[in-house]
């Protein structure tokens, strides 16, 4: 029996596991994590764990108990440290080896530091651990800056402001989600952060942060300075490859993977969610998302290629990510970012959508704000690589009909 070891007990690795057992695969299932206790859900973090509206109970993936009762063994607060792909060994950091047949690298990524970032009251968001610690720093009449502003520092601001903090936003870009979205279309979230009481430093970074007493002094590129209380450190994140650098598995910015998310050149090795890079037919040069959908839908593929072998599919999907900040649901389809984009519906509305394509071409993707029937359409019109225009005339129209319904 083929004994299956996933090394990664979130998102990835634990929606594995579920899936192998509701694919029929009855063979052993391990799933082994450096955290204690790994198993809950990051997207609440910079949102409603961060606030405290949720609890720890109420963002648990699922427990140990529930693992065991599925006969997925569960070796928890013990990290791999090296990969004999040869011996299809691993190490783990108590000193002890674990051996597989099947093994899924779902080992995630981690938030990216710099030289301050272990100051007091500088503080990074990717695990229940980070978000509270910064929670303790969310006291009304606080000031907390934000130094990056991609969705975990856009969220965190608008938590922290939601909590009656004074925010400071510091961001190389002109605009909040500037890499994902453009700086133009990362203009207008800018301007709903603004009209929730935020205040944007943007086109400069931070060269350091000093202690000064209880606070922090961000010295920022322009010469500059800002005290605050407390620092969120947003600068991306970083994937957990380390600990196979000795291993002959393919490194690159995540592990090298084929369409079947197979680590490229090595047997039986697979990597999944935000340390996998893949490429295919509409992702040539290869990407690794950083969705937990993507994690997610990545987890379903590989339990069916791990239980039907012999009907290997290939992973190609239509991307999805949300975000939430204030009242505004974002949902964003398909590839966004690029300079040709239209809007359609009004923001001073709190309901519209960018879609993003050249005139006559298949539409490229859409950013879509509360607005559920758009999504939906969106959604379509991306995996059939609708013409641009369609998908805009669509939403022009639901969005007459809406207007003449009220
Ligand atoms: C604050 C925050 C908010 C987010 N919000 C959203 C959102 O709104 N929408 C969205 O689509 N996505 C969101 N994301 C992204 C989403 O959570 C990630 O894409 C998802 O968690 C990726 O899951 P993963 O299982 O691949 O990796 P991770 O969640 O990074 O988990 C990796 C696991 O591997 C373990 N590990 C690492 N190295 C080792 C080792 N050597 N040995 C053993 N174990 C190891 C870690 O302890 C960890 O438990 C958010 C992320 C964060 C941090």
């Amino acid at each position: 029996m083929s004994h299956v070891v996933i090394v990664g007990a979130s998102v990835a690795g634990v929606k594995l596991a579920q899936n192998l057992r509701s694919e029929g695969f009855t063979a052993p299932v391990t799933l082994i994590d450096a955290e204690d206790d790994p198993l809950y859900d990051k997207p609440p973090l910079s949102k409603d764990y961060l606030s405290g509206a949720s609890s720890a109970q109420d963002i648990a993936m699922t427990t140990a108990d529930d693992l065991h009762a599925r006969e997925i063994s569960t070796r928890f607060g013990v990290a791999a440290t090296t990969l004999d792909p040869a011996a299809k060994t691993l190490t783990l950091d108590d000193g002890s080896t674990a051996s597989y047949d099947v093994l899924v690298i779902a080992t995630g990524a981690r938030a990216r530091l710099t030289p301050w970032a272990s100051l007091p009251h500088v503080h990074v968001l990717r695990t229940r651990t980070d978000a509270e610690q910064l929670r303790g720093e969310l006291v009304a009449g606080r000031h907390l800056a934000v130094v990056g502003a991609g969705f975990v520092g856009a969220e965190a601001a608008a938590t922290a402001r939601k909590a009656d903090l004074r925010v400071t936003i510091i961001e190389p870009l002109g605009a909040p989600m500037g890499r994902a979205m453009n700086t133009e279309v990362g203009g207008i979230f800018a301007d709903k952060h603004r009209r929730e009481g935020v205040e944007f430093r943007f086109g400069i970074s931070v060269e350091r942060v000093e202690p000064v007493g209880q606070r922090c002094r961000l010295v920022l590129t322009d010469g500059s300075t800002l005290d605050v209380d407390a620092v969120l450190l947003g600068i991306g994140a970083v994937p957990n490859t380390e600990w196979l650098e000795s291993s002959g598995v393919t490194i690159d910015n995540g592990i090298v993977c084929d369409s079947t998310l197979s680590a490229v050149g090595i047997p039986d090795v697979y990597a999944i969610g935000d340390v996998s890079r893949f490429s295919n037919d509409r992702h040539p040069e290869s990407v690794r998302l950083e969705h937990w959908t993507s994690a997610a839908d990545q987890s379903v593929l590989i339990a069916h290629n791990i239980a039907h072998p012999d009907d290997a599919r290939h992973y190609d999907p239509t991307e999805y990510v949300w975000s939430d900040q204030y009242d505004w649901k974002i949902q964003i389809v398909g590839l966004t970012g690029s300079d040709h984009w239209r809007i359609v519906g009004d923001p001073a509305d709190d309901r519209f959508a960018i879609v993003y394509g050249v005139e006559g071409q298949p539409i490229q993707g859409a950013v879509i704000v509360n607005w559920p029937r758009a999504l939906i359409d969106s959604r379509r019109s991306v995996a059939g690589q609708a013409p641009t225009e369609e998908l805009v005339g669509r939403l022009r129209s639901l969005l007459e009909a809406s207007k003449a319904a009220v």
